[in-house]
């Protein structure tokens, strides 16, 4: 098993959530100064435990993480979010305009995920807890957040949700992307598009990566997984080649009427080849993505421009 903790940057420790047991598919990110914690991400309820071990086993007493930031309120980024204010009182959790009432009150969060996991919901993911408004920093683009001896500045990207921040940490010119720079195993020249239901947006995620782009961060720090340093230009370019290429290739589908399940089988067939001369194993980025959220998040995107483009033509 790889290590739970790696120090990634001075006062920036990768923990590794270790996902139902797998290795390598959800990260949070522990900034510490000594006095005060932060993390990026807090992972789902599921792994809160094997979080909050890495907390400790960082040699940060729990009583000194007093920011949660959350790139965006998916649940494998921002689900412990109301449990871990349960544990931890003191604590305050960032979150996007957009995301916020969505914490306090997860019930349309809870009914849009169980139509992509059914019964599997909680096992996955566990229970998600409302977080208490009084617990909540809304946090605007732009904003910076001074926390643990890091100054981190919010941006507004939208494209995998509306709900979504990255964060550029001034202090050491690293990117926490959340998910919108995509999946990519450590070592591995291959970026997924995570492209679910329902707010995927091809536009505004061009938008956001040239935004991020012109950073020049010295990282990225994907949550789906760890930091990637060498090759950041290729990065973005690979992730943007691919997100587009999978967006026509699906609109082609669609014109010659293949069933949704077609779809998704031909989409696996290309996108597992490649994987593996990249020589990655597709299991581990179907764990982070699956091809099946992949394709209902295209196919609700593209559904969604004809309906405006017809109503524009009638209005
Ligand atoms: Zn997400």
């Amino acid at each position: 098993m790889p290590p739970l903790l790696r120090s990634i940057a001075d006062g920036v420790i990768r923990i590794d959530l270790q996902f139902h047991g797998r290795p390598q598919v959800i990260a949070a990110y522990l900034l510490y100064d000594g006095r005060e914690a932060a993390l990026v991400e807090t992972g789902p309820t599921s792994t809160m435990e094997k979080l909050l071990e890495g907390v400790q086993a960082a040699g940060v007493p729990l009583e000194a993480l007093r920011h949660l930031i959350v790139t965006h309120i998916h649940l494998d980024h921002a689900g412990a979010s109301g449990a871990l204010i349960q544990r931890l009182p003191w604590a305050r959790v960032y979150v996007h305009p957009v995301g916020a009432p969505h914490l306090v009150d997860p019930s349309r969060l809870l009914a849009s995920a169980a139509r992509i996991y059914g019964d599997l919901l909680k096992p996955l993911w566990g229970e998600v807890i409302p977080v208490p408004a009084d617990r909540l920093a809304v946090v605007s683009d732009g904003e910076r957040l001074t926390v643990a001896g890091h100054t981190l500045i919010a941006f507004d990207t939208p494209g995998h949700a509306r709900h979504h921040h990255a964060f550029l940490d001034e202090t050491t010119g690293l990117l926490f992307t959340g998910d919108i720079a995509g999946v990519r195993l450590p070592g591995i020249r291959y970026v997924r598009p995570p492209t679910p239901p329902p707010e995927l947006d091809l536009e505004a995620w061009s938008n956001s990566i040239a935004r991020l782009r012109a950073l020049k961060a010295s990282g990225l720090c994907l949550t789906h997984f760890d930091v990637h340093r060498e090759d950041i230009e290729w990065h973005w370019e690979d992730l943007e080649r691919r997100l587009w290429e999978w967006g026509h290739q699906i609109r082609e589908m669609m014109a010659e009427n293949l069933e949704e399940a077609e779809m998704v089988k031909r989409l696996r067939e290309r996108a597992d080849e490649e994987l593996r001369a990249a020589g990655a194993d597709p299991e581990f980025y179907d764990v982070a993505v699956s091809y099946e959220s992949v394709v209902a998040g295209y196919l609700r995107y593209w559904r969604k421009r004809a309906a405006a483009t017809a109503s524009g033509m009638r209005g």
